[in-house]
Order: structure tokens, then sequence, then C-alpha cells
């Protein structure tokens, strides 16, 4: 992450195509569009990578992982429906950009990461870009229970099934992002919790990520 954070006219142009293709493929949220026009995603990526940053991609950010594709992205940020002030945990910290789009929303954000390099790069570098996000180092399984309850939750790798202790750390009211699946593919669900704590569960289209992985030590 070493592109010293300089966002040229060039950069603005190719953010804004990215985010034309973004509302042509569907995505409506004014708030998120102009989040994403906002927000330079070659920020991101190394100095080396930067011609990459504003295609419709996944991106590889090393450690195995990726940063998601940027429709991938608005698809979430979106079905989350993340209003300002709310307290919002991210599962699956990566690059960052994804806390930094929740971030620039209004939201107050906590997001968690199992890579200890990712976890440090994403910690420093947020702060450099102006971006306000409690970055902690863990298994994302087991959430954040300190901080919780939340507005909502978000889950930016492939779950095999639902984490009990994150719908545990919903608020009455709250909502939940999570990609489930263990194959190719992961099913985009929303789970929401009403007021007398049952819990509604929506599907939302194929998506395909990398695996939330369980703890180091197994
Ligand atoms: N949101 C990221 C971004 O904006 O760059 C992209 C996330 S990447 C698709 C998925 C991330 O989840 C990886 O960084 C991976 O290390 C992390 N991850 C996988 N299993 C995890 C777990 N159990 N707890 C926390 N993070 C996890």
């Amino acid at each position: 992450m070493t592109s010293n954070f300089v966002d040229t006219f060039r950069h603005k142009g190719l953010r804004k195509k990215l985010v034309e293709i973004i509302k042509k493929k569907g995505i409506s949220s004014k708030s998120v569009l102009e989040a994403m026009e906002a927000l330079p995603r070659h920020f991101f990526f190394d100095s080396g990578f930067l011609e990459f940053a504003y295609e419709d991609k996944a991106f590889p950010i090393g450690e195995g992982q990726t940063i998601s594709q940027p429709y991938t992205v608005a698809f979430q940020t979106e079905l989350l429906d993340v209003k300002k002030g709310q307290k919002v945990l991210e599962v699956g910290t990566g690059s960052g950009y994804q806390a930094a789009i929740l971030f620039h929303l209004g939201a107050k954000v906590y997001s968690i990461e199992r890579q200890r390099v990712l976890f440090l790069k994403a910690k420093e570098m947020l702060p450099k870009i102006g971006c306000i996000v409690k970055v902690h180092f863990g298994d994302g399984y087991n959430g954040l229970p300190a901080f919780a309850p939340f507005d909502r939750i978000l889950v930016t790798a492939g779950a095999p099934y639902i984490p009990e202790k994150l719908v545990e750390q919903l608020k009455p009211g709250g909502k939940m992002v999570i990609p489930v699946d263990e194959n190719d593919y992961q099913i985009m669900t929303l789970i929401t919790k009403n007021a007398d704590n049952s819990i509604k569960v929506s599907t939302h289209g194929a998506f395909r990520f990398v695996p939330l992985l369980g703890d180091k030590s197994q």
C-alpha cells in the first residue's frame, strides 16, 4: 500500500466509470454509489497494481486473500442498509476498503481480521486516509462481544454456516449480511433480528468469496 494516496483526475474519471458500471448492474442506493465514487479504491492497492483498481474485479491483496469485486462491495453494502451513526461490525477487514466505505456512510465501524499481516496493514493505513475504523485482530466467528450489540454486521468471506455468536451480537432490529455455503458459490443471506429477537432470513443470489476460516491453531 504505497500509492502515496494521490487521487488524480484520471483516477477520478476511472472511478466515475466504475460507478456507472455498478449502477447498470442494478445498484441504486445513492449513498452507496456516492461513497464508492468518493473513496479512491487505488489507495488500497500496492503502487505496482494501480491500473487494476478500477476494474470491476476482485484482486489479490496477499496472504491468499482478495479485495472484493466493487459490485459485490456495493451489493453487500446496499443490502446492509446502513444509517448514519450506526454501529457496524465487519468480519474480514482484508485491505480495509469495505470498512472505509462503511465509514464514508457515517457508520461507527469495527472490523476484525484473522491474518496478522493484513490486520497490521489496514490498521496503519486507514487513519492515513482519514478513516476512523477500530480494527481488531482475531477470529470473526466470535464477533466482538466486548463491543456488542451492533446495528449491522457484514461478513465479507464465505461462511459454511451462520455463526450463532454473530446473530447474538445483533441488536433487536439489526441486520446481518453474510454469504453462506461451503461450495464454489455462496448465497448472499440477509438476517434481520426482529424486536422480539426472532430471526427472519432472506436470500439474494449467488456470489463467490474466499472462505471464512476457522481458528488459526486448528
Ligand atoms: N472486506 C475486505 C476488503 O474490503 O478488502 C475483503 C475481504 S476478503 C474477501 C476476506 C477476508 O476475510 C480476508 O482478509 C480473510 O483473511 C478474512 N477472514 C477469513 N476468515 C476470517 C475469520 N474467521 N475472522 C476474521 N477474518 C477472516
